[in-house]
């Protein structure tokens, strides 16, 4: 979904590089090297319901890139995508995340918790997928029914049934998945009944408007109310002021996510401040 190229190396560029195919051959060399060194660190949002109970987290990934510092996915999803990257990269993501639940098993908050995981529609066209995941879940212990795949709505524009096949296989192992950043994209209604669906997010975009615009108020209503008639939970992100948790609560939106209720931490914080002998229960 993120734009690769121009905006995501624009911040990489290395003037002793005199063309593009160079740059992108550094970056793609840069990004393996990191995979193996393990410069990829995942990082965790909370999310809570309407009573402000935390119910899940969505896994974020950085890259701690040497003097570069803390680079964000919007400087390197893209990338990975039309690499070919983004495989090894989301596996990686994935078994990060499976270990995480693993380990939460342990933790009486934390083991009731519903772990999201941003997959790209690169890794759902790969036939391997389903059973990559089943390896990863099998190898790491982790319950599949607390792992929920992200998907964008770039899905639609794809073969839906071999999509679609592909999402049940997964299902049947206990997975379920979510809508991301849900209104900014290519979906037909039609096409939400062709997937097996758990929850539509609502992009934060949106969420960012209510108040503002009074057209996103109603828009925010309107998703709610189809999520409500196709049985889907709501999930809003970008959540940054109080205004908006209010309207979204009293709207009947499921869970939640943003800056005013937690940001995106480092894995190990993450666990140290929402686990049960952490630091947001003292
Ligand atoms: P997304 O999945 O829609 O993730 C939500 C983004 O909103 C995150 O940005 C998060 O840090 C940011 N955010 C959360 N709360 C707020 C808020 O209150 N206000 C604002 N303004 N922003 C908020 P981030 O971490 O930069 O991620 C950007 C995108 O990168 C993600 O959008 C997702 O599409 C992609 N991404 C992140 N991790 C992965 C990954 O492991 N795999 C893949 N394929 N894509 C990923
Ligand atoms: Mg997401
Ligand atoms: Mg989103
Ligand atoms: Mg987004």
């Amino acid at each position: 979904r993120a734009k690769a190229d121009g905006r995501d190396m624009a911040r990489f560029f290395d003037p002793s590089m005199q063309n593009e195919a160079d740059r992108r051959a550094a970056f793609e060399l840069a990004m393996r090297d990191g995979l193996s060194l393990g410069e990829f660190r995942l990082f965790c949002q909370p999310q809570f319901d309407g009573h402000g109970r935390l119910v899940g987290a969505e896994v974020l990934v950085r890259w701690q890139r040497g003097e570069h510092g803390l680079v964000g996915p919007d400087d390197f999803i893209g990338f990975a995508e039309e690499s070919g990257l983004i495989l090894p990269l989301g596996e990686y993501v994935l078994e990060e995340s499976c270990r995480a639940l693993a380990r939460w098993e342990r933790d009486p908050v934390l083991a009731c918790l519903k772990l999201a995981v941003n997959v790209s529609i690169h890794q759902m066209r790969d036939s391997d997928f389903p059973a990559a995941v089943a390896t990863i879940l099998d190898a790491t212990g982790a319950p599949p029914k607390r792992l929920c795949l992200e998907l964008t709505e770039s899905v639609f524009a794809e073969n839906m049934q071999e999509i679609s096949e592909r999402m049940y296989a997964l299902r049947s192992q206990g997975i379920c998945f979510s809508l991301d950043d849900f209104g900014t994209g290519y979906s037909s209604l039609a096409y939400l009944r062709r997937f097996p669906l758990s929850a539509l997010k609502i992009d934060r975009s949106f969420v960012h408007d209510i108040g503002i615009d009074p057209a996103s108020g109603s828009i925010v209503e309107a998703i709610i109310a189809l999520a409500r008639k196709f049985k889907l939970e709501i999930v809003a992100e970008g959540v940054e002021h109080e205004a908006q948790r209010t309207f979204l609560v009293h709207g009947g939106c499921s869970s939640m996510q943003g800056f005013l209720l937690g940001r995106p931490l480092p894995m190990a914080e993450f666990e140290h401040m929402y686990g049960a002998a952490g630091a947001g229960h003292a």
